[in-house]
């Protein structure tokens, strides 16, 4: 679990408090991987407490993050520092958290981190890590993994070393994100709880935060009565909540899918799981409906035809990642999830979206 976290519109101003105990010397920086969509942002950036050999790199999340990528960023602040950072601190969405994550563990851990892909495969503690989110949904803040597209497959470094030594939740930070994504990413949130509640992997612990989650959702993406702070800082929490319950559990049909898409089509977490979502009525016939009610009311027309020009060994490749989701396809079926989950039923899927 992370181990600290504050809350509170206008907490990212205590950051430089935060960090300043965990500076190791005057030649160990702390390391800012911030999205470049706050560049030139000084209402932001000004806040970022630098001192020392303390560096900023700005980050586009238009791609989501690789191993290569992780890979890079890890040679070139090796190259640059005699001594290892003090911190790594993330500050962005799901994209740029996951990239903070990944770059504090391989700095401890050799090798590429393409060789961690999968579940605790991590040898030796990461380096101190902070996220500070910038906008709500993926619950990568309090996750114990980091999402990254490596050459074989997309799959979380799923590791006790990968959860934030700390979190900073300002909800403030979230007031530009665009409507769309905002929609998106809170959907993410959303099919968590889904998944996870209609999981045969729940259990009381996941079902206390899926629970409390769902209904921050309903309310903050159905209830016209909240103010801009009130739904800010309910998806806040709820992403927080949404992201334990899975933390101890596991998604399902729609993550194991939507993974697919983003392997092969490089469709992003969000989009991708609303456009999957949209499909799985038979799966989870309630959460679809509320979820076709939340699109609706929030006017949102997802993209379609997604895969209809797609060829049978590109649609193999999707199939191949969905399928090899094996976890998720048994929370959400059962141990005998192969009997109704076949190839051909993803081809069906796949073709509808
Ligand atoms: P994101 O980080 O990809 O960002 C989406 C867009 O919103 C980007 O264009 C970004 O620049 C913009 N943005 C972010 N904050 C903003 C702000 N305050 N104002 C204006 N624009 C802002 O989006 P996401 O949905 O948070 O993250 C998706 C990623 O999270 C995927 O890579 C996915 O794999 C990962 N993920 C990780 C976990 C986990 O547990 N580690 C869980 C779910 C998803
Ligand atoms: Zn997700």
């Amino acid at each position: 679990m992370v181990s600290k976290v504050v809350f509170g519109r206008g907490c990212f101003n205590q950051l430089g408090d935060i960090l300043s105990p965990k500076r190791l010397n005057s030649k160990a920086p702390f390391i800012y991987i911030v999205d470049d969509v706050f560049k030139g942002n000084s209402w932001l950036t000004s806040r970022i407490p630098l001192s020392y050999d303390d560096k900023i790199y700005y980050i586009s999340a238009d791609q989501e993050p690789k191993t290569s990528q992780v890979d890079e960023l890890v040679e070139e602040i090796i190259l640059a520092y005699k001594e290892r950072p003090s911190g790594i601190i993330g500050i962005g969405g799901g994209t740029i958290m996951d990239l903070a994550k990944a770059i504090s563990i391989m700095l401890t851990n050799d090798g590429e981190s393409k060789d961690y892909q999968g579940w605790d495969l991590v040898k030796h503690a990461a380096i101190y890590h902070v996220g500070v989110p910038t906008i709500s949904g993926t619950g990568a803040e309090v996750s114990r993994t980091t999402v990254l597209t490596g050459p074989e497959k997309k799959l979380g470094i799923n590791s006790d070393y990968t959860p934030f030594d700390q979190v900073v939740l300002d909800p403030e930070l979230t007031k530009d994100v665009p409507k769309d994504q905002w929609f998106y990413t809170g959907m993410d949130c959303f099919i968590h709880c889904i998944e996870s509640l209609n999981g045969t992997f729940l259990n009381a612990f996941s079902k206390t935060y899926g629970e409390k989650a769902y209904e921050l959702c309903e309310e903050l993406f159905l209830d016209n009565n909240l103010s801009d702070e009130e739904a800010q800082d309910k998806l806040m929490m709820a992403s927080w909540h949404g992201g334990m319950s899975i933390a101890y559990s596991q998604v399902g049909v729609a993550h194991a899918m939507s993974y697919g898409l983003g392997y092969l089509l490089g469709t992003k977490h969000g989009i991708g799981n609303c456009i999957v979502f949209d499909q799985l009525e038979e799966f989870y016939p309630e959460g679809v409906a509320l979820f076709k009610k939340m699109k609706a009311k929030h006017d949102i027309n997802l993209p379609q035809g997604l895969c209809a020009n797609l060829s049978d060994s590109e649609l193999d490749i999707m199939i191949d990642v969905a399928l090899s989701l094996e976890p998720l396809w048994e929370n959400a079926l059962g141990k005998h999830w192969r009997k109704t989950i076949t190839r051909d039923k993803l081809k069906e899927l796949y073709l509808r979206m």
